[in-house]
C-alpha cells in the first residue's frame, strides 16, 4: 500500500481562501476588518521568523496586524501593561504572545491577562479548561491542535469510533489535540515518555498523530495498516548535501510510513502551514463574534 500524502499546503491555501472571502464580506457588511496584534518580546530570530510570517499571511488575507517588537529587558509590568491595552483595543481581535518569553518574565502571567475573547492562541487558561471539560465550548482551539483535526476533516477521515493514538502530552500540542479527539467520540490513548512499548499500542491505531520531537521516530511496522497519520514533529537533522547543511524531518519515518499508512502527512508542507491558517481562522472568528456577525 503507498498512502495518500496529505498536502498540508494545499488545504492551509484553500482555507486561506476562504477567510479572505470572510474578511471581504465582513468589510462590506461592517466597514471593519479583523486585527491581530502580535506581541514579540526580545530578539530571538526563530521568534522573529514566525511573527514575521503570522503578519504576512494576515496582509494575504486582509487582516490587519498589529506589530509590537518590545526589548527583551522589558518589565512584567510593563508588558502586562501592552496586553491591558490591546484587550482594551476595538480593533484588535486578537492578541498574540510569541513565545517563549525571556525568563524572568512569568508566562503563566501574561498569557492569563489576554482577554479570553482575544485568545487566538487557545492557551489561556479558561479556553483551555473548557477544553478539557465534557460539554464546555473554549472561544479558541490552539492553533496547530486545531489544524490537525481540519487535516483529518478535510481528508475524509472519519474520528468517530475510531481509536486515536496520541504521541505526547504538551500543553501545546499533544494535550489539546488529544480532547478534540476525545471530543469527536474517538477511543483515546496518550503515549509519552514513560510509555512502554509503544509500536505496540500505535499498531491499534486508526488515527496516529506523533507530536514528539523525535526525528523520525514512528518506523512503519509501528503502523497498522491503512491508519490516517499525522506528522507534527519538525526536527532539524545534519544533512551536508543540503544548503544550509540541514533538513526537517518529522516524527515519523516518511518512506517506511508511507508503505503502510492510508493517509500520511508529509513533513515539511502537512501540519506546518495549517497552525497560521488556524491563527487566521481564530482570528477571524473573534472579529465575527465581537461584530455580532457568528
Ligand atoms: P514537547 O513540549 O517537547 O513535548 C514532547 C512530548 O513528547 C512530551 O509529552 C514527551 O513526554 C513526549 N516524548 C518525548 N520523547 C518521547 C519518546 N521517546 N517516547 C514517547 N514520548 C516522548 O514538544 P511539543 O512542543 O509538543 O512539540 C512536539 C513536536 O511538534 C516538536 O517537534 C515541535 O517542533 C513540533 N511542533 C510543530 C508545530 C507545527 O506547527 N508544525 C507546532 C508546535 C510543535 P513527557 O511528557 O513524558 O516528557
Amino acid at each position: 500500500m503507498t498512502a495518500q500524502i496529505i498536502d498540508g499546503k494545499a488545504i492551509a491555501a484553500t482555507i486561506r481562501g476562504e477567510i479572505k472571502a470572510e474578511v471581504d464580506d465582513m468589510r462590506a457588511k461592517t466597514g471593519k476588518v479583523p486585527g491581530l496584534a502580535a506581541v514579540l518580546v526580545g530578539d530571538r530570530k526563530d521568534s522573529q521568523t514566525y511573527v514575521r510570517m503570522k503578519k504576512r499571511a494576515c496582509e494575504e488575507v486582509g487582516i490587519t496586524s498589529f506589530g509590537y517588537d518590545l526589548p527583551g529587558d522589558i518589565s512584567q509590568e510593563e508588558l502586562l501593561k501592552v496586553v491591558q491595552e490591546l484587550n482594551d483595543n476595538p480593533d484588535v481581535h486578537g492578541i498574540l504572545v510569541q513565545l517563549p518569553l525571556p525568563k524572568h518574565i512569568n508566562e503563566e502571567e501574561v498569557l492569563a491577562a489576554i482577554s479570553i475573547e482575544k485568545d487566538v492562541d487557545g492557551f489561556h487558561p479558561l479556553n483551555i479548561g473548557r477544553l478539557s471539560m465534557k460539554g464546555r465550548d473554549p472561544l479558541f482551539v490552539p492553533c496547530t491542535p486545531k489544524g490537525v483535526i481540519e487535516l483529518l476533516d478535510r481528508s475524509g477521515v472519519t474520528i468517530e469510533g475510531k481509536n486515536a493514538v496520541v504521541l505526547g502530552r504538551s500543553n501545546i500540542v499533544g494535550l489539546p489535540v488529544a480532547m478534540l479527539l476525545l471530543h469527536r467520540n474517538a477511543t483515546l490513548t496518550i503515549c509519552h515518555s514513560r510509555t512502554p512499548d509503544i509500536p505496540a499500542v500505535t499498531r491499534n491505531a486508526d488515527i496516529l498523530i506523533a507530536a514528539v520531537g523525535r526525528a523520525e521516530m514512528v518506523k512503519g511496522d509501528w503502523i497498522k495498516p491503512g491508519a490516517a497519520v499525522i506528522d507534527v514533529g519538525v526536527n532539524a537533522v545534519d544533512d551536508p548535501t543540503a544548503k544550509k547543511g540541514y533538513r526537517l524531518v518529522g516524527d515519523v519515518d516518511f518512506d517506511s510510513a508511507k508503505e503502510v499508512a492510508g493517509k500520511l502527512t508529509p513533513v515539511p508542507g502537512g501540519v506546518g502551514p495549517m497552525t497560521i491558517a488556524m491563527l487566521l481562522r481564530n482570528t477571524m472568528d473573534g472579529a465575527k463574534r465581537a461584530y455580532g456577525l457568528s
